[in-house]
């Protein structure tokens, strides 16, 4: 199965730009059906409030859990000391599978990490061109996955393509997503370099045509294996190793939660019976 591993989705509050007023997942679905994508991965546009970004794109992808799976966007410090309750929520509620970070906002924190590693979750951080952020955040968590997208720079900043991709060769636990890079021989280079394992098709949709980004990656001409597993295996990878029970210790429950939040952040710990850890199933190629 082709899964895209980038997409926004729902509407932005800010409307200054496309990126933060409105993903419209309508139109991406239509073209991504055309193009022989099954799954997406969607998360939040640019949003003053991701609590309710959030639940905004669970509601959407409770419209579609067949096509869509969720990413629970955090601010690293607006929302810090309730990271693990967005998350937990995202979770153990709406079956999301990973967190999405946006450098513009604020680079991942300790807490959005040590949140990251309790539910298995991988990160997907936009760096903004900022790629040694990267040597920071992979060696101190070796156990959390890491996807930069656009191989570092959304506007074609080779500089910080050559680090990532270098950087893919270097930390087992970092990843490159395709989306939006323009730059054809830098995405040649990062499977040469780090292999493609490393690599994973994202489209940037809505706002970018998830069929041309797809073409992309068939332009590399990879043997069939390797094909699949940039178009869709490593993402389903990464995403098979969440745990809806967090491995927390206390000391992170401390840290991380704001004392209005504690009473939820007891029962993330302890566990609601009620609630089923996420079906595995769908995400077999
Ligand atoms: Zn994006």
């Amino acid at each position: 199965m082709i899964i895209d591993c980038h997409c926004h989705a729902g509407k932005g509050d800010r409307m200054t730009a496309p990126w933060n007023t409105d993903a419209p997942i309508g139109p991406y679905l239509r073209r991504a059906r055309a193009a022989g994508i099954g799954r997406t991965v969607i998360f939040a546009p640019f949003h003053s409030d991701y609590a309710r970004a959030n639940a905004e794109v669970a509601r959407i992808v409770a419209r579609a859990p067949d096509r869509l799976t969720g990413f629970a966007f955090v601010h690293a410090d607006r929302d810090a000391g309730r990271i693990l309750n967005m998350v937990g929520r995202a979770v153990q509620e709406w079956g999301f599978r990973g967190i999405k970070v946006h450098g513009r906002d604020a680079m991942p924190t300790r807490e959005v990490c040590e949140v990251a590693r309790a539910f298995g979750l991988p990160v997907l951080v936009d760096v903004i061109g900022q790629a040694s952020v990267v040597d920071m955040l992979a060696p101190q968590y070796p156990d959390v996955d890491f996807i930069i997208p656009h191989l570092g720079s959304f506007s074609g900043d080779w500089r910080a393509h050559q680090q990532v991709v270098d950087q893919m060769a270097r930390h087992a636990n970092v990843y490159g997503d395709t989306s939006g890079v323009y730059r054809f021989d830098y995405l040649e280079m990062a499977v040469r370099q780090a292999g493609p394992e490393k690599l994973l098709f994202g489209s940037d949709g809505p706002w970018l045509h998830p069929a041309a980004e797809l073409y992309k990656v068939k332009l590399l001409g990879l043997p069939a294996a390797d094909e699949r597993l940039v178009l869709g295996g490593n993402i389903a990878r990464l995403m098979s190793r969440v745990q809806a029970r967090p491995a927390l210790r206390p000391s992170l429950a401390r840290a991380a939660a704001r004392p209005s939040e504690r009473a939820t952040v007891e029962k993330l710990i302890h566990g609601d019976p009620s609630l089923a850890p996420p079906s595995q199933a769908d995400y077999q190629l």
